[in-house]
């Protein structure tokens, strides 16, 4: 059969549905599926993305069966419109839309009216009766055209503000002024006559090219700049940050125009099956009266709410569709419960009205917060219209991080002034110094700095100078413009339509409230309410214990997993934390950081340079009363949960001084000259301290370190056991490459808990086990389970070893591996699953072997990371341990390995069956 790369669809019909994502992108499966459910959708027909990757890999050339199928299919849109692309009399009108198989905010444009020519133009005017709306289709047209596919798809890149599209603006701008009118809508049809003409000169004289007045190579030229902008910069920087394959190309959608701006019972919106920003089951949206396509979007005038729910500081006196336009807004709300019904998610839906006519023209699966993601899982679960295995699967694990967002200090923001207010488009609070380009966004986070994007309003040129913010502040723009969608998308800080901003590119500054502010000046946004500050405000993290949502579907979540999930922490107060985020114990427990006040830093540099043991002893020994009430403090608040300690890690040299004018207070204190103190801070010199004297090889060499700690744990845990309290003290042993290093310090540790068990006379449980953090420990974790109690493996060193990366020192080539897609991601933050993995593997296995049930878990870095925790749920891991703000996302994301590992567990077994059928066919 011959490839088929049009698909049609209108009339109730449509030769796809929803499922086909991958052929026809998101819009144009879902157009197919609305048509398909009876919804009114303007006919059209969908170019598959096959089409789109022949033209890449072609040289722009586009298959050969392509024409006729677009002829064909232009024929039915034709029938089904009675009206005739490119005629005289009565001609049809086309948009060509892009859509890839995952919605890309604005990335990829779309060219309406196409097929409006001098020529066709009179026969609209004529059965329109409308010129002026003629004449505003047109010059739209020309706009469009010229941005889109003469400029943007031809790989025209001009400094900010000189584009074609900013140029004609300004011709528009200029003509409105002219007028003494501010609105779009009032320009006469003799001037937008004008305009027209002015554009086309203006295009001529800029590109060097005219504006084709021909529709069937608006058309052609049309479709080639949707398939070519597939691989624009913006784009692929675009697909880069979210990490889409280039090569799934994207579809072209070619549908018959409705028009939302043929008088004032027109208009043409956007909506929200629920609101996107709390997720509350309230129909949320905004319109635009006799206006078209992107136009509430782009922000070009401040919309109007659909209801009265939609209301906000800056439309609430403007009129609601409901009340303009009773009957259409009851279609409108049927069809958002039913589309809300038949997909069982939230929707963001596009629609125009035409002469009272509602058309859908968009629907697709809405981006929403945090908070809402959360809110619409549990109350869709309640409302049995998904089950919980699908809620808890429809919620990106990072999406939880916004519920532990922070906000703004509320005592300081009481007392600071507002200097703007706008829409809340972003929860949290955010602050940071103003700047004005993406650009220069981007160079100054490079820099280092905490920056807030300030702009009049943003497109997709501005995505990586967005992403690098730490929040976004738009002068222009709804609920629904580019800027808020992004943010939304990305769980960013974003406040949209500050209207009283007045921002000058030229002389890089904002001025508000009559106070001028330049680049650098520091701005603080509150996202969830609105609010512009100017200085710097302080952020807190929210109470979660009152989210009922939340602590549902962290019910659910932990219903589900298998892998505990521990905090690492040293403090009390950290572990208090992460207590109340749901840590099941602390994994990594670092000691060091106790090390480092004046009094403890002075006993450990006495240790440091004494010459013998006994005066070593003696000056360890001196650290043993902190020790004992740092370790009573944490297992005190950990009571009940396991508390994994790890001895003394790092390199000496990281307690003494580095510059030089410490070294005469030191040796006065220690009673040594200079020249002592010196030779032996030259003599702890390494010229590789993480390949150093640091681990398990300091209490190797000092085992007075092993038996002060060691002696602080016992008492801490001995004075609590006799109080009563249940502690379940866990002794990691860092840094072990052999059974011989764990035994010597093994033998350290029970000798000194038999000594405190009789000293103390309680009894009490603990146990000695390892971190597997050098690959020979993980190739011998058989010898070690021999004797360790529980093994974690260390993913940071582990990494750094395996790979041979410092992680300290990757800034000067790792950025440049991952562009060349050398690593597919930066090791430190996902596990390396086929170097580092493969060892995580094996030591697990070998451990298991010699020791069946050992406990195993993970500390590090990765134990936050969604992606790594599913590798951990794979490997059969007990625990991971990750830091306490990410306890959270752990937790959910151990849920969602659980549930995946189900899942292909049942999607594996029928492809057996069927193999089996298969052979006996073959037998038979
Ligand atoms: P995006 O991907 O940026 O949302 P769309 O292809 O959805 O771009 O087009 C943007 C807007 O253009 C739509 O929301 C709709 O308002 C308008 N539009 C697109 N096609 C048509 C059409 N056939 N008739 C009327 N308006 C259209
Ligand atoms: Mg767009
Ligand atoms: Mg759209």
């Amino acid at each position: 059969m011959a490839m088929m790369y049009v698909y049609k669809f209108g009339n109730g019909k449509a030769d796809g549905d929803g499922t086909m994502g991958t052929l026809l992108g998101g819009k144009g499966a879902n157009l197919a599926e609305m048509s398909g459910l009876g919804v009114p959708v303007p006919p059209g027909f969908t170019i598959s993305t096959e089409a789109c990757t022949h033209y890449s890999s072609h040289g722009r050339k586009y298959p050969k069966l392509l024409q006729s199928q677009i002829d064909k299919a232009m024929s039915h849109v034709e029938k089904i419109m009675g009206r005739k692309f490119g005629s005289r009399t009565k001609p049809l009108l086309v948009s060509v839309r892009s859509g890839a198989r995952k919605s890309m905010p604005g990335m990829m444009d779309t060219v309406l009216n196409i097929g409006l020519t001098e020529e066709t133009l009179p026969g609209l005017i004529d059965e329109s009766g409308d010129e002026r709306f003629a004449y505003d289709s047109y010059r739209r047209l020309i706009m469009m055209y010229a941005d889109v596919v003469m400029e943007k798809a031809a790989g025209i890149e001009r400094p900010e503000g000189q584009g074609i599209r900013e140029q004609l603006e300004r011709i528009l701008e200029e003509k409105k002024q002219e007028r003494g009118v501010t609105e779009d809508t009032a320009l006469s049809a003799q001037d937008l006559q004008e305009l027209t003409q002015t554009f086309k000169v203006r295009i001529l004289k800029t590109l060097g090219k005219k504006f084709p007045d021909d529709a069937a190579k608006q058309l052609s030229g049309g479709v080639g700049a949707v398939f070519s902008s597939w691989n624009g910069r913006r784009a692929v920087e675009y697909r880069r940050i979210e990490k889409i394959p280039d090569d799934w190309g994207t579809a072209c959608n070619v549908q018959a125009m409705v028009f939302g701006n043929l008088g004032d019972d027109c208009s043409t919106g956007v909506a929200f099956t629920r609101n996107p920003a709390t997720g509350a089951n309230i129909f949320y949206g905004e319109y635009l009266v006799n206006a078209q396509g992107e136009d509430v979007v782009a922000g070009i005038r401040t919309p109007s709410p659909i209801n009265n729910d939609s209301k906000n500081q800056a439309n609430r006196r403007m009129k609601t569709l409901e009340a303009r336009y009773p009957a259409v807004y009851k279609q409108l709300n049927n069809i958002r419960l039913r589309l809300e019904k038949h997909y069982k998610d939230m929707q963001d839906i596009e629609f125009t009205i035409e002469r009272g006519k509602l058309w859908m023209l968009q629907t697709r699966v809405g981006k929403r917060t945090g908070p809402a993601a959360v809110r619409m899982a549990v109350e869709m679960v309640d409302s049995r219209s998904i089950d919980r295995t699908t809620a808890l699967l429809r919620i990106r694990p990072e999406q939880l991080d916004e519920l532990l967002h922070p906000t703004l200090d509320p005592v300081e923001e009481k007392t600071a002034r507002v200097i703007a207010r706008g829409l809340p488009a972003g929860p949290g609070g955010a602050s940071g110094e103003i700047v004005l380009t993406a650009d220069r966004a981007a160079e100054l986070a490079q820099a280092g700095k905490h920056i807030i994007l300030v702009r009049n309003e943003t497109s997709p040129e501005d995505v990586h100078g967005m992403h690098v913010a730490e929040g976004i502040l738009t002068a222009k723009g709804g609920m629904t413009s580019h800027a808020a969608l992004v943010a939304r998308g990305w769980g960013k800080c974003c406040i949209v339509g500050c209207a009283s901003l007045d921002i000058n590119l030229e002389s890089n500054s904002v001025t508000a409230g009559g106070v001028v502010y330049h680049e650098g000046d520091w701005f603080t946004l509150n996202g969830t309410k609105g609010n512009v500050y100017d200085k710097n405000i302080g952020l807190v993290t929210p109470n979660l214990d009152k989210d009922k949502h939340y602590k549902k579907l962290m019910k659910w979540a932990d219903q589900t997993r298998r892998l505990k999930v521990r905090a690492n922490a040293e403090t009390p107060e950290d572990a208090a934390i992460a207590r109340r985020f749901g840590a099941e114990g602390i994994g990594l427990c670092r000691t060091e950081h106790m090390f480092f006040d004046p009094e403890r830093i002075r006993a450990m540099r006495e240790l440091i340079l004494a010459k013998e043991d006994e005066t070593r002893r003696h000056a360890v020994m001196k650290l043993l009363p902190y020790q004992r009430k740092d370790f009573e403090g944490l297992l005190k608040v950990m009571e009940g949960l396991p508390v994994t300690i790890r001895l003394l890690d790092p390199p000496l040299h990281e307690f003494m001084p580095h510059g030089g004018d410490q070294v005469a207070e030191i040796a006065r204190e220690m009673g040594m000259t200079e020249a002592e103190v010196r030779s032996r801070l030259s003599q702890l010199h390494e010229f590789n301290p993480m390949l150093g004297h640091r681990g398990c090889r300091l209490g190797v060499t000092y085992p007075m370190v092993t038996e002060m700690q060691a002696r602080a744990i016992f008492q801490a845990t001995a004075s609590l056991v006799k109080k009563g309290k249940k502690v379940l003290p866990e002794i990691m042993i860092p840094l072990v490459s052999t059974q011989q290093e764990f035994l010597h310090q093994e033998a350290i540790i029970r000798s000194v808990a038999k000594t405190v068990q009789k000293e103390t006379g309680v009894r009490f449980k603990y146990l000695v086990g390892t971190m597997i953090e050098l690959p020979r420990a993980a190739i011998r974790a058989g010898s070690i389970a021999e004797h360790a109690e529980f093994l974690s493996f260390g993913t940071n060193d582990l990494t750094q070893t395996t790979l041979g990366f410092s992680r300290d020192d990757i800034g000067s080539f790792l950025p440049e591996y991952l562009q060349k897609k050398i690593y597919q991601n930066d090791p430190f933050q996902s596990i390396d699953e086929l170097g580092v993995g493969e060892l995580v593997q094996m030591g697990v296995e070998r451990g298991r072997s010699t020791q069946p049930g050992l406990k195993i878990g993970i500390c590090g870095e990765h134990g936050g990371d969604p992606d790594s925790v599913d590798f951990f749920h794979r490997t059969g891991l007990d625990y991971v341990s990750c830091s306490p703000f990410r306890v959270p996302i752990a937790r959910f994301a151990a849920a969602q390995a659980a549930i995946r590992s189900e899942q292909s567990a049942l999607t594996t077994k029928p492809k057996r069956i069927a193999k089996k059928k298969q052979v006996r066919k073959i037998k038979r």
